[in-house]
């Protein structure tokens, strides 16, 4: 799939801004703090519906205004589509797909596929288990909108139990309502349980064959999935279930203790192997870099499987952190993809013979389109 158009009113630095896209190589370039991510922000919004920088819409809104818009145009399967967002402040977000307004945030996901590779991403090697179990919900949420209600569905029926364990502190009588939530936990944690792990193992293999390409063969990638419930056997999942329920059981004197649950796909890890080295611990910035390549360009790869499409993908600012061998090697792996790439210094581009190939200078919050 491609972008057309994308329109921007209001949004971050940008008061008012139409850039019609290449359908093949986007060239973002200008120098520091004139508006380069922002576009590249208002794009993944359009596709997953929150930025990849902040969970504060109001942060978007330009500074002199009220609320802000976007207008994107795509095309998918030769079919055109458009995707509106607005906000206001103090205001929900209103989401229109060809101007007709979503009731849910979840019928967003899929209408535009985006993968994104951004100075942030590193974070999946060098932060916690929520920024790793955040990556593998953003992209399964793109393959599969029921994966994104069951999420929504845990974390508001995890809050509820959590809650409860909180109040049965007082009130030993509600013990057996205990049950019902975990009941419920159990059912739809299985289920994200079983996709997370499906996906994981999709992942892994994938990443094996770019990774090896990216470092000449010296380098072997291992992604290991590691849920907090432990079962022989992740694709059958009323064993699953079986077992958070006994986890359930087992932990219920500790849970009660701490008033949390310490069971479930919210306490979710994997782990990222180089030569059987932990990356977190062990890994070079460079080698951490290639590593999020290997996972993005994989990821390219199951999201086009999965949906007969291949995203769009943005990458911000990880051109000048790759060195030319690994750049040749994205670049013969993405000549068929719809590409935003930002970067302060565009002569890397200058030469390149690269079909459809856009530059599209930001200064201020403006843009102008240059020919080579
Ligand atoms: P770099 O090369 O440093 O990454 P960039 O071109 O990617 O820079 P952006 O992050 O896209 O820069 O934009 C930053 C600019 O946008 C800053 O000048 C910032 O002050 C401005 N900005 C951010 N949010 C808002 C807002 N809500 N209203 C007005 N201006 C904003
Ligand atoms: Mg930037």
């Amino acid at each position: 799939m491609y972008i057309d158009s994308l329109q921007l009113r209001n949004f971050r630095n940008y008061k008012e801004n139409v850039i019609d896209f290449s359908k093949n190589y986007n060239i973002i370039y200008g120098e520091n703090a004139q508006g380069k991510t922002n576009i590249v922000e208002a794009i993944f919004l359009c596709a997953s519906g929150r930025s990849h920088r902040t969970s504060k819409d109001i942060e978007l809104v330009n500074i002199n205004s009220n609320s802000y818009d976007i207008k994107l145009d795509a095309t998918k399967n030769q079919e055109k589509t458009n995707i509106e967002i607005s906000y206001e402040r103090e205001k929900k977000k209103v989401i229109k797909i060809n101007e007709i307004p979503l009731k849910k945030m979840g019928n967003l996901m899929g209408n535009l596929l985006a993968v994104i590779f951004s100075p942030e991403d590193l974070s999946v090697i060098n932060e916690g288990p929520s920024q790793r179990r955040r990556f593998i919900d953003i992209t399964l949420s793109q393959i599969k909108p029921s994966y994104f209600y069951d999420l929504q569905l845990y974390n508001k029926i995890l809050l509820q139990r959590n809650s409860l364990l909180k109040e049965l502190q007082n009130n030993r009588g509600l013990i057996d309502t205990l049950d019902i939530w975990d009941e419920k936990i159990a059912d739809i944690g299985s289920r994200i349980i079983k996709a997370r792990h499906e996906f994981i193992n999709r992942l892994n293999k994938a990443a094996k064959y770019n990774h090896s390409i990216l470092s000449d063969n010296n380098e072997n990638i291992e992604i290991n999935y590691s849920s907090s419930v432990e079962t022989d056997n992740y694709e059958d999942i009323d064993k699953i279930k079986a077992n958070i329920l006994m986890d359930f059981k087992r932990y219920r004197y500790i849970e009660l203790k701490r008033n949390t649950t310490l069971k479930g796909p919210h306490r979710d890890d994997y782990e990222i192997f180089i030569n059987n080295l932990d990356v977190k611990s062990f890994g070079s910035q460079g080698q951490k870099r290639t590593v999020i390549l290997s996972i993005k360009l994989s990821e390219l790869q199951i999201i086009k499987e999965e949906t007969g499409e291949y995203p769009v993908l943005l990458l911000d600012d990880v051109m000048s952190e790759l060195d030319y061998k690994r750049r040749e090697i994205l670049f013969d792996n993405i000549n068929h993809i719809q590409t935003f790439i930002t970067c302060t210094e565009k002569d890397i581009f200058d030469k390149k013979d690269f079909k459809d190939l856009l530059f599209v200078n930001v200064k201020n919050g403006n843009t102008i389109i240059k020919n080579i």
